[in-house]
C-alpha cells in the first residue's frame, strides 16, 4: 500500500513514516497542502494521512480540493484519514464533511494504527480490482465482438480526436473505406458461420498490416476499425502525401493473398476487398467531407471491377 503522508512537522512525519514503514507500507511525505496536491496530481496513492493544522492550506481545504480533482468513479476515491493532536467531535464532523473517511489521534496506539491500516489496505485492494475490471469493461465496450477490432463507436471517438488535432496542426489526414467484395454471395454459398470466419480472417489481416505501418513508422497512429457489417475503415492521421495510396494497395493485395476460396467472387476465385482511399493535404472543414470522398471512391472501385483501390 502506498501512503501519502501530509504533515507540516518534519519531526512528526519522521516518526509516523517509521511506524508505517515498519508495517511494510510505502510512504511519501508532503510538507504542506500545495505539495500534497502536486503529488496527488502526479501519482496515485492508496491512502492519504492528512494533518489538520498546517500553515497556508489546512487539511480540510486540501481534502476538499483532492475530492474536486477526483473522477466520479468509485475507485477514484482515495481514502483520507485525518491525523490530529486535537480529536474533538467538531473536528470529526468537519473532517467527514470535507470528504475525509476517518480520524485518528497523533498518539494512536500501535495496534490501533496497524488495525486501521489493515482495513485501509483491504479497501485499496478492492479499488484496484474495480479499476482493472472497469478497464476490461471499457475495452470490451470499444471492441467489436466478432473481430476484436475497434468498433464504430470507438472509431468515431478516436477519429474526432485525431481530426481535431490534425486541424489544429494543419497536418494531412487520410481515410480508407474498405468493403469485402460479393460478401452476400459468400454467405449464401458457404454459410453464415463461414462468413463470420472470413470476416475474422480479413480483420486480422488488415490489423496486422496497419500494425506494420505503425511499427515501421510509415504511418504512426494509423488504426483500423470494423465500420459495420463487412465494412472496415482505416484512419491515417498525419502521413506524408501518397502514403495512403500505398497502404490501400497493400491492403488489397494482402487480403487477396490470404487465398480464402470464394467461387462466386467474379473471376478472382478468392475473397477480395475494394478500397476508397481519400486524403486531405490539410485537415480542414468537417470530417464528413472526407467520409463522402472515401465512400465515392469505394463505389468507383466497385464499379471498376472490385479487388482494387481508388485513390484521391
Ligand atoms: P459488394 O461487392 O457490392 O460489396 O457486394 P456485397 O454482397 O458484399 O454487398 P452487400 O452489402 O449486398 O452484402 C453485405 C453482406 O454482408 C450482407 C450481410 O449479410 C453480410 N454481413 C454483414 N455483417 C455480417 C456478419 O457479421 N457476418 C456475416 N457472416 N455476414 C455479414
Ligand atoms: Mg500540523
Ligand atoms: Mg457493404
Ligand atoms: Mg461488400
Amino acid at each position: 500500500m502506498k501512503i501519502l503522508l501530509v504533515d507540516d512537522s518534519r519531526a512528526i512525519a519522521m516518526v509516523m513514516r517509521a511506524r508505517l514503514e515498519s508495517f511494510g507500507y510505502e510512504v511519501k511525505h508532503a510538507i504542506n497542502g500545495e505539495i500534497a496536491l502536486d503529488f496527488f496530481q502526479a501519482e496515485s496513492f492508496d491512502l492519504i494521512l492528512m494533518d489538520i493544522e498546517m500553515p497556508g492550506m489546512n487539511g480540510f481545504e486540501v481534502t476538499t480540493r483532492i475530492r474536486a480533482k477526483e473522477g466520479m468513479e468509485p475507485w477514484a476515491w482515495t481514502p483520507i484519514i485525518f491525523v490530529t493532536a486535537t480529536d474533538t467531535d467538531t473536528n470529526l464532523v468537519t473532517a467527514i464533511e470535507a470528504g475525509g473517511d476517518d480520524f485518528i489521534s497523533k498518539t494512536v496506539p500501535e495496534n490501533v494504527l496497524q488495525a486501521k491500516m489493515k482495513a485501509m489496505s483491504r479497501i485499496a485492494a478492492l479499488r484496484s480490482r474495480l479499476c482493472v475490471a472497469n478497464g476490461k469493461l471499457q475495452d470490451q465496450a470499444n471492441r467489436d465482438g466478432l473481430t476484436g477490432l475497434l468498433n464504430r463507436r470507438a472509431m468515431d471517438m478516436q477519429l474526432d480526436f485525431a481530426w481535431e488535432q490534425a486541424r489544429h496542426s494543419g497536418k494531412p489526414f487520410s481515410l480508407l473505406m474498405i468493403d469485402v467484395d460479393n460478401f452476400k454471395k459468400y454467405n449464401d454459398h458457404y454459410g453464415h458461420q463461414a462468413g463470420d470466419d472470413c470476416l475474422i480472417a480479413v480483420a486480422a489481416c488488415l490489423s496486422e498490416r496497419i500494425q506494420q505501418i505503425n511499427d515501421d513508422r510509415t504511418a504512426p497512429g494509423a488504426f483500423v476499425a470494423r465500420y459495420g457489417g463487412e465494412e472496415f475503415a482505416v484512419v491515417i492521421p498525419d502521413a506524408p502525401p501518397g502514403v495512403h495510396a500505398g497502404v490501400a494497395a497493400g491492403l488489397v493485395e494482402a487480403v487477396a493473398g490470404l487465398g480464402i476460396p470464394h467461387e462466386k467472387n467474379c473471376d478472382f476465385g478468392v475473397v477480395t476487398i475494394s478500397v476508397g482511399a481519400a486524403a486531405f493535404p490539410h485537415a480542414m472543414g468537417a470530417v464528413k467531407a472526407l467520409f463522402r470522398l472515401a465512400d465515392d471512391l469505394l463505389y468507383k472501385a466497385k464499379d471498376a471491377g472490385r479487388n482494387r483501390a481508388e485513390v484521391a
